[in-house]
C-alpha cells in the first residue's frame, strides 16, 4: 500500500478507534495465517517490522511497535470512533479461518457414506462464542472471497459450509505461500461452493459418464469373468481426464503423458485415448499380433493418440506400466522432461504429466515420496504434475485405515511439497470437473504439483472374478444398493430440466451401438501426428549395424584442448587444477590418456557433433571417485563452469546433475527420458554400483524387458562402479550376475571396459550406432588412476570398441599352456603378477562385452590357442556371483573341443565381499595365483 493510502486507511479503520483488543486479536489471527484477515489489514500487518527472519513474531517487539503506532494514531485522530466494532467480528474471522483449515473434515466426500468423520469443534459456532442468535448480525467477511465486504452471520455460515463442507474438501492451508493460498481462496470461495455449468457442458459430462459405465457393462456381459479391473465406482475419472486434457490444450499444452495402474485403464484407453474398442475386444478374445516379443496383458498397455481441444490438438501418451503400481510415476516424469527439452519448454507449459494412483498404493509405496522430492529439483522438475487418486477406499482386500496407512488421508504425502489437495466426491461430477480445472490452473500458474483425491468406491472385487463381500461385507452391502454415477447425475439433470425423460436411456443405447460397431468412441480423437521423436531409424536394428564413429586426430586434439580449457577467472581447487593441467597434456599428446580424460573426451566429441547428453547420478558432476570434474566449482564464489558446454558455438548441450539421493525413482525417470528421446545420450551413474539394487524394480520391469513386452526401445546407459578393492560387502559389486541373468533376446549390452580408449569408444558407440537398447557398464574405481590403464590418443582415432581383447604382451602362442579369460579390473592384477613372475606360458584374454557374448571376436583370438587344453575363467566375485554361472556356457563354447574350463575366483558367498581388508587381500592374491599357476 502506498504510504498515503495506508495513512487514509489507518485513519478510517478501527485502529483509530482504540479497539485494541479487537486489533490485537486480528493481529493474532494474521500471525496464524496472513490470509485470514482482509487485504488491507494484511498489508498493514505486513509492514510491521519482524524480529529476526520473522520467526517467533508473537512474542516479539512487533506487537509493541504496533501498539505504539495505534496509540499515536489515536492521539492524532483525537477521538474514539463511536460504536466499537463488535468483539464478535474477530470470532467470525476465526470461524472463517477454521473452515479454511478444517472444513474438509466435515466435507461430504464419501459416496458410500462410510467414512467416520469425527466432529471438529472449530467448525461449530459455539467454539467461537457465536450462536444462531447472531445469524442476522452483519459482519465484515475479511478475506473471504465471496465478492462482498459484509454479510449476515447466517449467510456466512451457510456459504462456508457450501464451500468447504460440500462435495469438495480442500486442504491447502499447509501451503506457506500467501499468494498461492489467496489464489485458491479466490477460486474456491468465488463460486461459493456451487460452480455453474452450462447445459451443454452438463450433457457432455453425462455422456462421458455413460461411456465410462457403458464400456464396463459391455465388457462384463461380453466377457464375463475376464479380468478387466473395472473403473466402476470411479466413473468420474473419465469426465475428469477429458476436462483436464481439454483445458491443458486450451492453455497452450501440446503433449500430455499419463501414467496409471491397471484399475480403469481399459476405460481410459477406449474412452479418453480413443483406442478402437474392436482392438480391445480382440485382445479379450485372445487374438494378438505376430510381433516379436513377449507382449503383455491388456491392462498394462500404453497407447498414443491426438486429442482435439479448443487450443488445438494435444498429443496423448499413456505409458506402459507393469503391475508395480506406483513405479510408473517417475517414468512419466522422465518422459515429460524429454518432451519439454525437445519442445524447448523450460517451465512445463507445453507438456503435462498426469499420474493416476490407487489410494493404498499412494500411501504405501515409497517411490511416491521420491517423485515428490524430485518435483522441484533442477534435474527432474517438470513444472508440476497433476496427481489423481482413484480412491476406492480399498486395496485388493485391505480397507481398514489402521492397516493401510498411518495418516488421515491417503494423500497426506503431498503435503511434503506443499501441494494443494482437493478431495472430491466422485458421485458429483460437476464438483469433480470444477476441481480438476482449478487444479490444472494452479499447476500452470505456480508450476507445482497438485493432488486430486477422487473419493469413490469399487463396484466389484479387486478383479471381476473376486468376491469382495468375503472381506468387505459392510462396504459391499452398501455398494450393491448404490446407484451408478451416471444414474445419479441423470436424475439431477432431469430435475434441473436439462434432460428430458428418456434422453438418458437413449444416450446409453447410442453408446452401446457405437461399441457394437467397434469404432472409436471419443469425439475428440484425432489421428496421431508426429509429435514424438522419430524412432524409425532405430526400429529393427541389430548390434552389427554399420555406423560411422571415425574422428581425426587433429579434431580429437582440438576438442581435447577445448574441454581442458578453463577461464582464468574461474579459480579451481588446487587438486582440480592439477587434473586439468594433466588433461591439457593428454590433449596435446604429451601424456597418455587416463580414464577421466577419455570419458570426458567421448562426451566432448559427441556434443561437438551436436548430440544432447544427459548424465545424472549421486555425485556425477565431480564423480564419486574424484575422476570426472565435469562441473567445476569456482573457489572464490562457488559459481560453476562446464568446459564441456564450451567446446564450440552451436554444439549439443550436456546436462550433468548431481541427483537426489534415490536410485529407484531416478533410474525410472531416466528410463522415461530415454524411451521418449532417442537422439539424446541418457546416462545414470550409481554412486557405488552396489546401490543399483535400489532400482531393481526398474531394471526388472522396464529396462531389461520393455522392448520385449511393449516394443519400447530405450538407449539408457547405466554406469555402475564395480570392482573388488577391499571396501567391503557394500562397495564392491554392481551385481553383474543379475544383469547377466536377465540378459536374453539381445535386450541390452553388458560391458566391462578396461582401458580409457575402450570407454571412449563404448560411449560413442552407444550414441552413434543406431541401436537404442540399454547399456550396462561395470565401471572401474582403482582403474581410474591405474598406471597401466592408460591409452594413447591414436587408440581413440583408430578402431572402435573391442568386445574382446586378446593377449597384449608378446608371448609366443606356441609356448602358451593355459589361457585365462577374465573381465574387468582383475585383468591388471593378473597382468602385473604374470609380468612379475616373467611367466610366458599363460595368455590373458579380456571379455569387454559379456552380453551379447562376442563369439566371433573371441573365436578370432582363440585361433592362436587351439593347442591349449587348459582354460581358466578368472573373476574377483564369489563363485555364485559375477559372470561364472551366467556366462560359462559362452566361455565353454569358445574354447577348443576337448579343452577344459576351470574356475579361479572367490568361493561362493552370500555376501558380495568380505569386510576385512586383510582377508580381501588374501583372497585376491589366491585367485590370481590360482589363475596363473599351472600345477
Ligand atoms: P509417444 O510420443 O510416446 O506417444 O510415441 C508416439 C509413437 O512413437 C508411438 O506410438 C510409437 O510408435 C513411437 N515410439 C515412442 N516411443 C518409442 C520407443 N521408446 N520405442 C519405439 N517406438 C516408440
Amino acid at each position: 500500500m502506498q504510504d498515503g493510502v495506508m495513512q487514509a486507511w489507518l485513519e478510517s479503520s478501527h485502529l483509530a478507534g482504540g479497539n485494541m483488543a479487537y486489533v490485537e486479536e486480528l493481529f493474532e489471527l494474521y500471525l496464524d495465517d496472513p490470509t485470514a484477515v482482509g487485504d488491507e489489514w494484511r498489508k498493514f500487518f505486513d509492514q510491521l517490522p519482524r524480529e529476526g527472519a520473522g520467526v517467533d513474531t508473537k512474542h516479539s517487539a512487533v506487537r509493541e511497535q504496533f501498539r505504539t503506532l495505534a496509540k499515536n494514531k489515536l492521539k492524532q485522530a483525537g477521538t474514539v470512533t463511536a460504536g466499537a466494532p463488535d468483539q464478535k467480528q474477530v470470532k467470525v474471522l476465526q470461524l472463517i479461518n477454521a473452515y479454511r483449515f478444517r472444513g474438509h473434515q466435515h466435507a461430504n466426500l464419501d459416496p458410500l457414506d462410510l467414512w467416520k468423520q469425527e466432529p471438529v469443534a472449530d467448525l461449530s459456532l459455539e467454539h467461537h462464542d457465536l450462536s444462531k442468535d447472531d445469524f442476522d448480525k452483519e459482519f465484515n467477511v475479511g478475506s473471504l472471497a465471496v465478492g462482498q465486504e459484509t454479510m449476515k452471520l447466517g449467510e456466512i455460515f451457510e456459504v462456508l459450509n457450501n464451500i468447504y463442507c460440500g462435495p469438495i474438501g480442500a486442504e491447502y492451508m499447509h501451503i506457506v505461500s500467501t499468494e498461492e493460498k489467496r489464489w485458491i481462496q479466490q477460486r474456491l470461495e468465488g463460486v461459493r461452493g456451487r460452480p455453474e455449468f452450462k447445459s451443454e457442458q452438463q450433457q457432455k459430462i453425462l455422456k462421458e459418464l455413460i461411456a465410462a459405465d457403458g464400456l464396463e457393462k459391455y465388457l462384463g456381459s461380453k466377457f464375463p469373468g475376464a479380468k478387466r479391473f473395472s473403473l466402476e465406482g470411479g466413473d468420474s475419472l473419465i469426465p475428469m481426464l477429458k476436462a483436464l486434457i481439454s483445458r491443458a490444450g486450451e492453455q497452450g499444452g501440446k503433449e500430455v503423458v499419463i501414467g496409471m495402474a491397471h484399475r480403469g485403464r481399459l476405460n481410459v484407453l477406449v474412452n479418453v485415448l480413443g483406442k478402437k474398442p474392436q482392438d480391445l475386444f480382440d485382445e479379450f478374445a485372445g487374438k494378438h499380433s505376430n510381433n516379436k516379443g513377449s507382449g503383455d496383458v491388456k491392462y498394462h498397455s500404453g497407447f498414443s493418440s491426438d486429442f482435439a481441444t479448443p487450443g488445438g490438438d494435444v498429443h496423448l501418451a499413456l505409458a506402459f506400466n507393469p503391475s508395480h503400481l506406483e513405479i510408473v510415476n517417475p517414468v512419466v516424469m522422465g518422459s515429460v522432461r524429454a518432451r519439454m527439452d525437445r519442445l524447448g519448454d523450460k517451465t512445463g507449459a507445453k507438456v503435462l504429466p498426469i499420474t493416476i494412483h490407487g489410494d493404498s498404493a499412494i500411501a504405501g509405496q515409497g517411490i511416491v515420496q521420491e517423485t515428490f522430492n524430485m518435483s522441484q529439483t533442477r534435474a527432474y522438475q517438470v513444472g508440476g504434475s497433476i496427481r489423481i487418486v482413484v480412491n476406492n477406499q480399498v486395496g485388493f482386500t485391505t480397507s481398514k485405515r489402521e492397516d493401510t496407512r498411518s495418516t488421515q488421508y491417503c494423500t497426506d504425502i503431498a503435503k511434503m511439497v506443499q501441494a494443494p489437495i482437493f478431495h472430491v466426491n466422485a458421485d458429483d461430477p460437476e464438483a469433480v470437473v470444477f476441481v480438476t480445472q482449478l487444479a490444472l490452473d494452479f499447476r500452470n500458474t505456480f508450476k507445482r504439483d497438485v493432488m486430486i483425491d477422487l473419493v469413490c468406491y469399487r463396484r466389484h472385487g479387486h478383479n471381476e472374478a473376486d468376491e469382495p463381500s468375503a472381506t468387505q461385507p459392510l462396504m459391499y452391502t452398501k455398494v450393491k444398493k448404490h446407484p451408478v454415477a451416471r444414474a445419479i447425475y441423470a436424475e439431477r439433470l432431469s430435475k434441473a430440466g436439462v434432460l428430458e425423460s428418456g434422453d438418458d436411456d437413449q444416450l446409453v443405447s447410442d453408446y452401446r451401438d457405437a461399441l457394437d460397431k467397434g469404432e472409436i468412441v471419443v469425439d475428440e480423437w484425432r489421428e496421431m501426428k508426429s509429435h514424438s521423436s522419430d524412432w524409425t531409424p532405430y526400429i529393427g536394428q541389430e548390434w552389427d549395424v554399420e555406423y560411422d564413429a571415425k574422428i581425426s586426430k587433429q579434431q580429437l586434439e582440438k576438442i581435447g584442448v577445448a574441454m581442458s580449457t578453463v577461464p582464468k577467472e574461474h579459480k579451481l581447487h588446487s587438486r582440480v587444477q592439477k587434473v586439468y593441467e594433466e588433461r591439457m597434456k593428454m590433449a596435446n599428446g604429451e601424456k597418455a590418456a587416463d580414464w577421466g580424460f577419455a570419458e570426458t573426451l567421448a562426451y566432448a566429441t559427441l556434443v561437438d557433433e551436436g548430440v544432447h547428453i544427459r548424465l545424472t547420478g549421486q555425485d556425477s558432476g565431480r564423480g564419486t571417485f574424484f575422476h570426472r570434474h565435469a562441473v567445476l566449482h569456482n573457489q572464490k564464489d562457488a559459481a560453476t563452469y562446464m568446459p564441456l558446454n564450451n567446446i564450440r558455438d552451436g554444439q549439443g548441450q550436456i546436462e550433468i546433475y548431481d541427483s537426489v539421493l534415490s536410485e529407484a525413482a531416478v533410474v525410472a525417470f531416466e528410463y522415461g527420458y530415454a524411451t521418449a528421446e532417442p537422439k539424446s545420450l541418457v546416462m545414470w551413474e550409481a554412486q557405488f554400483g552396489d546401490f543399483v539394487n535400489g532400482a531393481q524394480v526398474v531394471i526388472d520391469q522396464f529396462l531389461s524387458s520393455g522392448e520385449q513386452k511393449w516394443g519400447r526401445l530405450c538407449g539408457l546407459t547405466l554406469l555402475l562402479p564395480h570392482g573388488y578393492e577391499g571396501q567391503g560387502p557394500e562397495h564392491s559389486s554392481a551385481r553383474l550376475e543379475r544383469f547377466l541373468q536377465l540378459s536374453a533376446d539381445h535386450n541390452w549390452s553388458v560391458c566391462v571396459p578396461t582401458t580409457p580408449a575402450q570407454v571412449f569408444h563404448m560411449i560413442r558407440r552407444q550414441q552413434l550406432r543406431p541401436v537404442r537398447r540399454p547399456l550396462i557398464v561395470m565401471t572401474p574405481k582403482s582403474l581410474l588412476r591405474h598406471p597401466l590403464a592408460v591409452s594413447e590418443l591414436d587408440e581413440m582415432t583408430t578402431g572402435t570398441f573391442q568386445n574382446a581383447i586378446g593377449e597384449i604382451d608378446s608371448l609366443a602362442p606356441k609356448k602358451v599352456k593355459r589361457v585365462v579369460i577374465c573381465s574387468g579390473k582383475v585383468y591388471y592384477d593378473l597382468l602385473q603378477e604374470r609380468r612379475k613372475r616373467e611367466q610366458e606360458d599363460v595368455a590373458i584374454i579380456r571379455i569387454e562385452q559379456l552380453y551379447p557374448f562376442p563369439a566371433e571376436e573371441v573365436a578370432e583370438i582363440m585361433k592362436d590357442y587351439q593347442h591349449v587344453k587348459d582354460f581358466v575363467w578368472c573373476q574377483e566375485e564369489p563363485q555364485n556371483q559375477g559372470a561364472w554361472y551366467s556366462s560359462q556356457h559362452n566361455f565353454r563354447a569358445a574354447i577348443p573341443k576337448g579343452a577344459e574350463l576351470t574356475y579361479a575366483g572367490r568361493e561362493a558367498s552370500a555376501a558380495p565381499a568380505v569386510g576385512y581388508l586383510s582377508e580381501h587381500n588374501k583372497q585376491q592374491q589366491k585367485l590370481v595365483d590360482d589363475a596363473l599357476t599351472i600345477k
